[in-house]
């Protein structure tokens, strides 16, 4: 019996790393019906409540009537069409880029990016806590392949010593499961200083990070010589679907001939990218979003902080509880269900083994008084369940 796949799901089940799938049944926002079940979410990542938009919707239904609902063949075939164009234009305005290429998922994005540049010979560095699609870009590239310690441009440094040929650093630019902010003046200066490129995947920060929502490398006011590589995703506060890469000419251009993610795959529905045209021109235009979701971040802080939770370190919607054993998280994450609220248990292999935490994500569509329901069930919960048993 050469697949013995229930016995891998048995063990898997026996270790409390068993993952099922909650059956959304309505539009994703705030108060959402899960499996019959009407729950208050703090666990999308649609951080600028975008994701379920009036105008943003009607940008859809108008981009699929005239340009239909399918991209019909791949970009170099003949499937790149006016929608894409144009929001690739917007794209590399956004980030101050000469140029922008639009990507079906930011998993392909980053798979494409790392592979078309860097090959046998060449070196990748990664932050050990870099997203899973990163890792396994730099895993495929063939590249020699090292993770430094996390945000930590010292151990960064170490391993540039040692790094060949065409060198690639690669991070988060807000770090998925922890909500910090990569140190990227410190990473940018150590890549810089050896000839290395930076690229940075700021999924979590477009939208939500920099005064006009340009995330993280406007946060610091970064330029296109500090990441010369940097990556977008349009499934968080775009509130749409599929992603970018911005950077020189030449690297759009060596993405479009080499990245294999890019050229072996159907483009995107050009209505979505009608979609994301607007969404990106909402995402812009309207500030008080990013600042009703900074406002709900620092009430968040505050509560949870006098409640004696542990947080992390963390400003971006990003917020998550500490919580260490896996089986606990669970049971944390079941008794706030059991109150009406939803907040994800993320357990290794997504964290490090003893890291499993509640991922609490806040987003502009929330309101104080949600925030505040939040923080009053998480405080009934920690104290019913009761101190951590210690470990002999
Ligand atoms: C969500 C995410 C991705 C993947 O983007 P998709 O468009 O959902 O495939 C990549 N990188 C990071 C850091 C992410 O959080």
């Amino acid at each position: 019996m050469p697949f013995d796949l229930a016995a891998r799901l048995a063990a898997r089940r026996a270790e409390n790393l068993y993952r099922q799938r909650p059956l959304l049944e309505s539009p994703q926002g705030p108060e959402v019906v899960v499996d019959g079940q009407p729950l208050l979410a703090f666990c999308n990542n649609d951080y600028l409540g975008l994701a379920n938009h009036p105008q943003v919707i009607e940008a859809w239904r108008e981009g699929a009537a005239r340009w239909g609902v399918g991209g019909g063949a791949s970009h170099l075939v003949i499937g790149h069409s006016g929608p894409h164009h144009a929001l690739e234009e917007a794209l590399a305005e956004l980030t101050g880029r000469p140029r922008a290429l639009l990507f079906t998922t930011g998993y392909m994005a980053n798979l494409g990016a790392v592979t078309a540049l860097v090959g046998q010979g060449d070196t990748v560095l990664e932050d050990r806590l870099n997203h899973a699609s990163l890792i396994d870009g730099g895993l495929l590239s063939g590249a020699r392949f090292n993770r430094y310690l996390h945000n930590d441009a010292r151990s960064l440094a170490q391993r540039l010593e040692k790094a060949v040929g065409n060198t690639l650093v690669v991070t988060d630019g807000v770090f998925s499961m922890d909500g910090d902010v990569a140190d990227l003046p410190a990473l940018a200066r150590e890549a810089k200083a050896k000839g290395a490129w930076l690229m940075v995947d700021d999924a979590h920060g477009f939208g939500t990070l920099g005064a006009s929502g340009g995330g993280v490398v406007e946060h610091f006011g970064l330029s296109q010589e500090d990441v010369p590589v940097l990556v977008g995703t349009l499934g968080k506060a775009f509130g749409t679907a599929g992603a970018f890469v911005a950077g020189s000419e030449e690297l759009i251009e060596s993405l479009v001939q080499f990245a294999r993610p890019y050229i072996y795959t159907t483009s995107q529905p050009p209505a979505l990218a009608c979609a994301t045209l607007k969404s990106l021109e909402l995402l812009r235009s309207e500030d008080w979003r990013r600042e009703h979701l900074q406002r709900l971040i620092r009430q968040f802080r505050q509560g949870a902080e006098q409640i004696g939770l542990q947080l992390m370190d963390s400003f971006t919607p990003i917020q998550p509880i500490l919580v260490g054993d896996a089986g606990r998280a669970m049971q944390l994450s079941r008794m706030l269900r059991e109150r009406g609220l939803m907040v994800t248990a993320i357990r290794p292999p997504t964290v490090p083994a003893g890291g499993a935490r509640l991922r609490v994500t806040l987003t502009a569509a929330h309101s104080e008084a949600q925030v505040q329901l939040l923080l009053e069930a998480l405080a009934e919960c920690f104290v019913q369940l009761g101190p951590e048993p210690s470990h002999a």
